[in-house]
């Protein structure tokens, strides 16, 4: 069966009452996992490195050693209280290194529980977890306990560690009866190794109120090897009917509303697959917190009050949620975000934060301001990444000896200003004296294939970035590809007013939906804008829309 037609047989089901879903959304998704298994060949592990495992691991955590090829998994930890499946929101993987990844669950029973607590209450749990070489787990190369701890709302972030290099692995986490869904993940190539190839997948902005997700079916049916995710993860908005409704009356402003929200969120099969598929690299833009709010500056000056409180909640939350490598957040509410990520020699990726440093929105922040009447446009202390993110940055880019520096990032870098008018001063536009310095650094250290991953504003684009201001004249120094929603609204209006001809863009489709997949090699990366024909069902077909394509060592894109 088609996995289109499975995904609509499993709408069907929806209908269906909670404990029935939970199997039947199990099963579909193990067999949506086997179904795709034909060509992506889970690799096996060599003798020597197979059954090393974890170390490092703080906090007592138990994990098997397993020296030649055999294994000792711990026991099952008991799931005391626990009296349904509390694995609903499956499982996922992300934030890869030559010799470990991150997998990730959270315990939850019912999607709805306004206390947070995901239906467990504030007692803490453990689970075991599996790697294997295959699905079938019949050969288990690493295992081990870890805490799912009330805190953090019984969500698990293993960094399960001691595995091969650019090697697939299956995985799993038990407690009591309860199996989870079954993952695949990947390590990276060694640093100094020279990869032929790597095949990406990269989205962003899926607002779960304006329709299905029907890009993820097939991004899994394209077998990424990783998967990016550039923000708007969530969207603070209550509201919606059906599968799509979000249990909040009001936005949310406690960690509780956040864990409620990102429930309602990653109950969704389509995306479980695709967090199931790949090892993922997020960062988050604004709506994980609030709409065009700058470091701790709320959108409204109404908001203001309790925003400090807000954005510690919704930073929690991010960090429970996804398979993050990173430390969990500051007493002060922060969460460093920005990391890099390396593939070999092929590709490093600079996962960039333009969200929680960033100066505030010139002008009131409206869309459309004549610069003319908005010298403050032009300030030099205009910060996207803060001080020390940007030396972080800089002093990456320079040491860096991949042949692809890709920064994966939020908020559009191409100038989209039409004479003296800056359509949107909440991407880069508004911020021109950060981006002078950014690109200036690139051209300055002579960076060869820079290429710019951006989510943010609801359309598929792609272009050349240049020097000195980011518009259509001038030295090529960075090629920038934006990838359309998953499942919001396109900027239409305003997309059709933009003349192509004078901003100088390559592709740029204002209206669909979609994500964009991009293979990339060290003579070329090519790039695929991939568009649903609708969201309005639950499953859809998709096509191409446009493709470019750069060569290593020549600067600039072209339509392919
Ligand atoms: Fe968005
Ligand atoms: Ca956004």
């Amino acid at each position: 069966m088609a996995v289109g037609s499975r995904l609509v047989t499993a709408h069907e089901d929806l209908h269906r009452d909670l404990t029935q879903r939970v199997l039947i959304h199990r099963r579909r998704f193990l067999g949506m996992l086997a179904a795709g298994g034909g060509a992506l060949v889970l690799g096996a592990c060599s003798s020597d490195d197979e059954g090393r495992s974890g170390s490092g691991r703080d906090e007592g955590d138990a994990t098997t050693t397993a020296p030649e090829g055999t294994t000792t998994t711990p026991e099952v930890p008991a799931a005391d209280g626990i009296d349904a499946d509390p694995f609903l929101l499956g499982v996922s993987s992300g934030d890869p290194l030559p010799s470990s990844v991150i997998l990730w669950t959270r315990l939850v029973t019912d999607l709805v529980d306004r206390t947070g607590f995901g239906g467990l209450g504030e007692t803490d749990h453990q689970v075991l977890w599996e790697m294997a070489t295959d699905d079938s787990f019949a050969v288990i190369v690493a295992s081990g306990i870890e805490s799912a701890p009330a805190e953090f709302g019984h969500s698990v972030h293993v960094d399960a560690s001691g595995l091969a290099s650019d090697t697939w692995y299956a995985y799993r986490f038990r407690i009591g009866d309860y199996t989870s869904p079954v993952g695949r993940t990947r390590t990276t190539p060694a640093d100094d190794a020279t990869p032929d190839q790597l095949k990406i997948a990269f989205a962003s902005c899926q607002v779960r109120q304006a329709g299905w997700w029907t890009s993820y079916e097939h991004l899994v049916a394209g077998e990424p090897d990783l998967v990016l995710f550039l923000g708007d993860y969530i969207y603070e908005y209550p509201g919606g009917e059906g599968d799509q409704a979000i249990p909040l009356e009001t936005e949310p402003v406690t960690l509780a509303d956040y864990r409620v929200l990102y429930a309602a969120y990653q109950r969704d099969r389509s995306i479980q697959a695709a967090h199931g598929a790949a090892p993922w690299i997020v960062t988050w833009d604004d709506h994980e917190a609030e709409n065009n709010y700058a470091a701790g500056i709320a959108e409204n000056e109404a908001d203001q009050d309790g925003f400090a409180d807000r954005r510690r909640a919704a930073y929690q939350a991010y960090y429970e949620h996804l398979p993050l490598r990173v430390t969990p957040p500051a007493a002060d509410g922060s969460l460093e975000l920005y990391r890099s990520v390396r593939y070999g020699t092929l590709a490093e990726f600079f996962v960039l934060d333009g969200r929680q440093y960033r100066s505030d929105q010139v002008c009131g922040d409206k869309l459309a301001i004549n610069r003319n009447a908005c010298p403050e446009i032009d300030g030099p202390d205009s910060t996207m990444l803060g001080a020390e993110q940007e030396a972080w940055l800089t002093k990456g880019l320079a040491e860096t000896d991949a042949t692809w520096k890709v920064l994966a990032q939020q908020t559009v870098m191409k100038a989209l200003v039409l004479g003296d008018i800056v359509l949107n001063v909440d991407q880069w536009d508004g911020y021109p004296a950060a981006r002078s310095r950014l690109l200036t650094t690139i051209d300055e250290s002579q960076l060869a294939n820079v290429v710019v991953l951006t989510g943010d504003i609801h359309a598929g684009g792609a272009a050349n970035i240049r020097l000195p201001d980011a518009g259509a004249e001038g030295k090529i120094v960075a090629h920038e590809l934006v990838c359309p929603g998953i499942s919001s609204e396109g900027i239409g209006a305003l997309g059709e007013a933009l003349d192509l001809s004078t901003i100088g863009l390559t592709y740029a489709n204002f209206a669909d939906n979609g994500y964009v997949r991009a293979t990339i090699t060290p003579e070329r990366w090519t790039t695929e804008f991939m568009v649903v024909d609708t969201i309005a069902e639950p499953a859809a077909s998709i096509r191409v829309d446009g493709a470019v394509e750069i060569t290593a060592g020549t600067p600039g894109m072209r339509s392919i």
